[in-house]
């Protein structure tokens, strides 16, 4: 793909044509616009089209076929790898288009393309309804979904994309389309863990299920040292917790805000973090097992008044941080593993660095590895190593880890594939997405061929059109 070069002429008369707000290096809005969730990406695109509605992304497709030139598709920005940005070439962004329309009776919802999971949450809340979505509330739908899509409610109702009932799609060739399980099945396979690879979605249509406001929870602020003892406790609750209870175990540092409980504030830290899937009152047995664990320096479980509110508890301890992850799932998180995880903790890089283990399993595991393009779900826990800092001259360094602790973890038991929304650098990296894609490989690459022959959809972690 080439280059975005436009004369003034030209892009007068784009203006008139999109309804939505275009912008080109040097505009006032252009830095701003230009920026992703990821401080290490610094991009310039040549143009940044904010879509309005489906006309500007069919208008902006055709004008990047027609043109030749590299495009990325951005939501929420959030893709570490900066997949939601490209230099010198087109960005069709998509934050505009953010609508959301819940059916409370059917328990369906509608969400736009560019939509955030904050916004998502918004809406379906005030009926007491939630769409399995992240844990993070400015993170977009989009990508989030096509990746597959992790959070609190995974292991009662699936990844997020098993919760897709279909989506509205604007090819290559610009044509506008429906995917689900009746019209273009394969596209609608193949959206659900494949990525942006095979078009834009402007609109998916998701089955909602009763959660919230009020949810049983767990956030407990454990000494970083105490992994040791805690770490094994853990891992014996998660596998025997029912499949509503989603828990993560976190290695942190808080920083030293006083917006912070005086007692973490600055601290290493241990979380203990766990939410049940259903009526609140039902799931505080089931949940405070993981509340009861050692002694925590703060439970800050009284704190968090709803569903939404756990949403965002983390946005702010995510956000202005140069970030690189690796990340892997285990088939065993024996005490070879934890051993590991725990002295990896307790010697990261940097406070912002985090590592983070998801429990898997549940509704996710239930869903065949091919029914999906998602691929491998037999793993029970994932390892993510978020190499983060909020020191840019630390970057470096923070990489590093991320890789050489990622790939010592590869030879721990069981170790295999890699969650593709959590990936640093997977798009250049053909044996990882092999590795994760599998036997889903070669059908994805017929899909791509079919749908995508010229790979028009390339920012992203790639499938190639097959021959
Ligand atoms: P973008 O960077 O905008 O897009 C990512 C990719 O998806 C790009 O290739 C883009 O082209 C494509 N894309 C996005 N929208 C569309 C669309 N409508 N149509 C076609 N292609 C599209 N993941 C989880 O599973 N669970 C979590 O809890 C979670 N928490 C996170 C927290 C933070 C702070 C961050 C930074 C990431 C988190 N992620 C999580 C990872 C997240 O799923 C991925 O980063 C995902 O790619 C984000 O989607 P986005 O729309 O925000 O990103």
């Amino acid at each position: 793909g080439g280059m975005v070069q436009l004369d003034a002429d030209q892009l007068a008369q784009l203006r008139m044509q999109f309804r939505g707000e275009l912008l080109t290096p040097g505009e006032p809005d252009y830095d701003a616009a230009r920026a992703v969730q990821n401080l290490a990406i610094d991009r310039h695109p040549g143009l940044i089209i904010r879509c309005s509605g489906e006309a500007d992304v069919i208008d902006g497709v055709n004008l990047a076929r027609e043109h030749h030139l590299l495009l990325a598709v951005r939501a929420g920005g959030h893709h570490v790898a900066g997949h939601g940005s490209v230099d010198g070439g087109l960005v069709l962004d998509l934050r505009d288009m953010n609508g959301v329309w819940v059916n409370p009776a059917r328990r369906t919802v509608h969400v736009q393309g560019g939509a955030t999971w904050g916004q998502v949450d918004r809406e379906t809340q005030v009926f007491g309804l939630a769409v399995p979505g992240g844990v993070v509330s400015t993170t977009g739908v989009g990508g989030l979904t096509l990746g597959g899509g992790i959070g609190w409610l995974h292991r009662r109702w699936g990844l997020a994309c098993d919760n897709l009932l279909s989506a509205t799609v604007v090819l290559a060739d610009g044509s506008l389309v429906t995917a689900s399980a009746d019209e273009h099945p394969d596209l609608f396979w193949a959206i659900r863990g494949g990525g942006g690879n095979f078009g834009i979605v402007v609109d998916f249509t998701f089955e909602a299920h009763p959660v919230g406001p009020e949810v049983a929870l767990a956030a407990v602020f454990h000494p970083i040292e105490a992994g040791a003892d805690l770490l094994p406790q853990w891992r014996d609750l998660a596998l025997a917790a029912p499949d509503e209870v989603t828990t993560r175990a976190m290695y942190w540092s808080m920083p030293p805000s006083d917006e912070l409980p005086p007692p973490i504030q600055g601290q290493d830290v241990l979380i203990i973090a766990a939410m049940y899937a259903g009526d609140a009152t039902e799931g505080a047995e089931a949940i405070r097992p993981f509340r009861e664990l050692g002694a925590p320096m703060f439970d800050m479980t009284e704190f968090i008044p709803d569903y939404r509110a756990f949403q965002a508890g983390f946005d702010a301890l995510a956000s202005d941080l140069h970030a690189y992850w690796k990340s892997l799932y285990l088939n065993e998180l024996d005490d070879e593993a934890l051993a590991f995880i725990h002295a990896q903790g307790m010697s990261r890089p940097d406070p912002a660095t985090l590592i983070h283990i998801p429990i898997m399993g549940g509704a996710t595991a239930r869903v065949a590895p091919d029914a999906t393009a998602f691929g491998d779900r037999g793993a029970p826990f994932m390892l993510s190593f978020d190499a983060q800092t909020r020191d840019p001259s630390n970057y470096a360094t923070v990489r590093e880890w991320a890789r050489t602790t990622s790939e010592a973890a590869r030879s721990l038991n069981g170790a295999r594939g890699a969650y593709l929304n959590f990936s640093g650098d997977e798009a250049t990296d053909t044996r990882v997405l092999d590795q994760q894609y599998g036997q889903n490989m070669s059908r994805l690459r017929a899909i791509k061929k079919q749908y995508d022959p010229h790979n028009l959809f390339c920012v992203n972690n790639n499938i190639t059109p097959a021959a």
